[in-house]
């Protein structure tokens, strides 16, 4: 089998020089034209000879997943569905948003952890990504605005680990991805433009401070544990006391004075009340953070709404009121189904859902 190079970092890539008996400089030649310029044809190498290209035919590739269909929403925002194998398809989302691009990458084929008002989460879990089918995805939305690429135009500027999956459960092959997005000789973005995303997983967030620094969200969702039990079913197990304390030692570990963002869905009557509010401040002194509402958006079969603009702001006031800094999160790309929480990998899927459905359940007994 051909070795696949797009997921080998450059410590990786020159492993894998020295045993063809290559020299190592000439790995960092191709580090760059797959991560720098995009190329995935040997032949275009320019300054490789022929016969390294030769060898490297033959003996590696340079595969990312493949796009099986590219939506763009009125709003800009556009979606890609990528196959990874077999039946499995992931998501993946760019948001622009003046020179901003936020490219919103998935960690797992599905997810495990069944959120109740998840998508993702309703749909089960089939597999991990691997670490390059998680850099393919930067690497084919960078592609997308042209070959070669012109960095100095446009380019993706900001990751958030928030696409299909639970990226702590996946946890080599996201941080390993992550370590290459911040690669000054790969995507070279600043530890704060790639953020990771978690529904809590205490002691996998305790061993994330010690591989990374990058940024980090806690999707809480709830002020107390018995709606959060309800909600995000690991917070059984990681009950919410716990989560902050780990969140702390995350920040402290960091060395620098930054807040975490704790992302909170708004579902109409269910965690949007007065009282939520004032119990979620109350929860939060503990931490320096800011905080991201999120309303939530619908997907088919789900019973749950979103609140009233009305409901939304009043939330966020109280908020404010008392010092948090609080943002709502606008939602895009709704038209075509890219928005939070929407994204299942779907494009007819229907043979595989019942596979998944018994993996989940296999999954959450063992969870
Ligand atoms: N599994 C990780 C990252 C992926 S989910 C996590 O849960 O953090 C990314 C974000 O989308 C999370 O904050 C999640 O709570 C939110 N989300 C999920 N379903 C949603 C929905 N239906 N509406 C709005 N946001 C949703
Ligand atoms: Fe998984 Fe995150 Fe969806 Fe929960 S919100 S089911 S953790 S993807």
């Amino acid at each position: 089998m051909k070795q696949n190079l797009i997921g080998l970092n450059q410590e990786n890539l020159e492993k894998f020089f020295l045993s063809m008996g290559e020299k190592s400089f000439r790995s960092r030649q191709v580090y760059q034209w797959i991560h720098q310029k995009g190329v995935s044809d040997f032949r275009a190498m320019t300054n490789i000879s022929k016969e390294l290209q030769d060898k490297l035919n033959e003996k590696a590739e340079i595969k990312a997943p493949k796009v099986i269909l590219e939506k763009d929403s009125k709003d800009g925002t556009r979606k890609w569905i990528l196959s990874v194998g077999e039946d499995d398809l992931v998501e993946m989302v760019l948001i622009p948003e003046g020179k901003r691009f936020t490219l919103c990458v998935s960690s797992q084929v599905g997810c495990a952890i069944d959120c109740s008002f998840c998508a993702t989460g309703k749909q089960g879990f089939s597999r991990n990504l691997e670490l390059s089918e998680i850099i393919g995805q930067l690497w084919v939305a960078e592609n997308s605005f042209g070959v070669p690429r012109d960095h100095a135009n446009r380019k993706v500027t900001n990751v958030v680990m928030m696409g299909m999956g639970e990226p702590l459960l996946n946890f080599d092959a996201v941080t390993g991805a992550m370590s290459m997005m911040m690669d000054q000789k790969a995507y070279g973005l600043s530890k704060r433009k790639v953020t990771l995303s978690t529904s809590g997983l205490v002691p996998l967030i305790d061993k994330l401070s010690q591989v990374t620094d990058a940024a980090l969200t806690i999707s809480l969702h709830a002020p107390n544990d018995q709606l959060r039990n309800e909600l995000v079913p690991i917070n059984k197990k990681y009950p919410i006391k716990k989560l902050l304390e780990s969140v702390i030692r995350y920040v402290n570990s960091c060395g620098d004075s930054r807040k975490t963002t704790i992302e909170y869905i708004l579902i109409d009557k269910v965690n949007d009340s007065l009282e939520n509010a004032h119990e979620l401040c109350d929860l939060l002194k503990v931490l320096p953070c800011k905080i991201n509402l999120i309303p939530f958006n619908p997907f088919p079969g789900s019973s749950y709404k979103r609140p009233s603009s009305m409901r939304i702001q009043t939330f966020k006031k109280i908020l404010q009121k008392e010092g948090y800094i609080t943002t709502v999160r606008t939602t895009r790309g709704e038209d075509i189904m890219a928005a939070c929480g929407q994204l299942v990998g779907q494009v007819n899927d229907k043979t595989k859902r019942k596979e998944r459905t018994q993996k989940r359940i296999a999954a959450q007994a063992i969870s």
